[in-house]
């Protein structure tokens, strides 16, 4: 996993039995969030300075500025001014997606994982021939607990069958979270992919039949098993596949690592390659994979950083 070196490490000296792989496993499960209803104990903490430089003033009007919410698990939307091209931005050495504004100038829009300390942070922003840092505040936030019990307990702690299964589709679902392509997302601001209530937070604390695992990388809708799924904006489909803890699941590119993911499908409506316009049904809501019953759970991603998918259709709650 290329982003977990301290991970990794620990993962090469201490292979002693399924138990501390499973932790292992579980810790890198935390720190990526590509299982929706994942397992993992602790998230790390990447190794990120804080500088002394002051945070850039960005009031805006725009409306994309209604996604800015700085803390663990939220989004930082950036004023980054005028240029002639395209500035390429990278946040904790990704790219990050950068729109245009309606006046000739640039708006970055940053994920923040959860495993990011609430401090300050910095972004890199490159212009044909300079570049300058941006500093953010990243404020704290607290995220609620949520304990479920789980009947199939081989889903609480895999078998070491299961357990190689489910690193293989970790690294798939990882790697369809690491894409960034050049397209401009249609949208930034959703439309909701299912008409439904919403009945899970995104970064609940979980603990499955009293054990800690991975904090909640999504949000969920409590909506009946064949209920279409629409997306929630143009984009791709590039992965898809019926997974251990995700049960049938899609994932859609909407362009410049902005990534989302639908879990536990009954059916999966479409294949690799697929060009999804903004609304097009994508499958329809089951109970595949480790569920307490039918729903959606909904993964939302920038720059490789899982984030609050209420943010992107006004249901935010700091
Ligand atoms: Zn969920």
């Amino acid at each position: 996993m290329m982003m977990l070196p301290d991970v990794a490490v620990k993962m090469t000296e201490s292979l002693k039995s399924a138990s501390v792989i499973f932790v292992l496993l579980v810790t890198a499960l935390a720190y990526t969030g590509a299982q929706a209803d994942s397992t993992g104990t602790t998230p790390d903490s990447p190794a990120t300075q804080a500088e002394t430089a002051s945070a850039p003033a960005a009031p805006d009007t725009h409306p994309i500025f209604s996604l800015d919410h700085r803390v663990p698990g939220g989004v930082a939307v950036i004023d980054l001014g005028r240029s002639p091209t395209r500035p390429s931005v990278a946040f904790q050495n990704k790219p990050v997606l950068v729109i245009p504004d309606q006046s000739g100038g640039w708006i970055a829009i940053i994920g923040i994982s959860l495993s990011t300390p609430a401090m300050q942070q910095s972004v890199e922003v490159k212009n044909d021939a300079n570049s300058r840092t941006i500093h953010f505040e990243v404020q704290d936030k607290k995220y609620k607990e949520q304990r479920l019990t789980i009947k199939n307990t081989r889903q609480v702690n895999p078998n070491s069958g299961d357990l190689k299964r489910i690193n293989t589709e970790l690294k798939a679902q990882n790697s369809a979270y690491q894409q960034f392509t050049q397209i401009e997302p249609s949208n930034v601001i959703f439309d909701k992919p299912v008409e439904g209530p919403h009945s899970s937070s995104f970064g609940l604390k979980r603990f499955f039949n009293g054990e800690a695992r991975a904090p909640h990388s999504g949000m969920d809708f409590a909506v009946a098993t064949g209920t279409p799924i629409h997306a929630p904006a143009a984009g791709t489909v590039t992965l898809t596949g019926n997974y251990f803890f995700n049960g049938n699941t899609v994932f859609v590119d909407h362009g410049q690592g902005l990534i989302t993911m639908y879990c536990h499908l009954s059916v999966i409506g479409v294949k690799v390659g697929d060009v999804l316009k903004r609304g097009q049904v994508l499958g329809q809501v089951g109970a595949t994979g480790r569920v307490t019953g039918a729903h959606l759970h909904w993964n939302v991603s920038l720059n490789d950083a899982r984030v609050d998918p209420a943010i992107f259709i006004g249901m935010f709650k700091p």
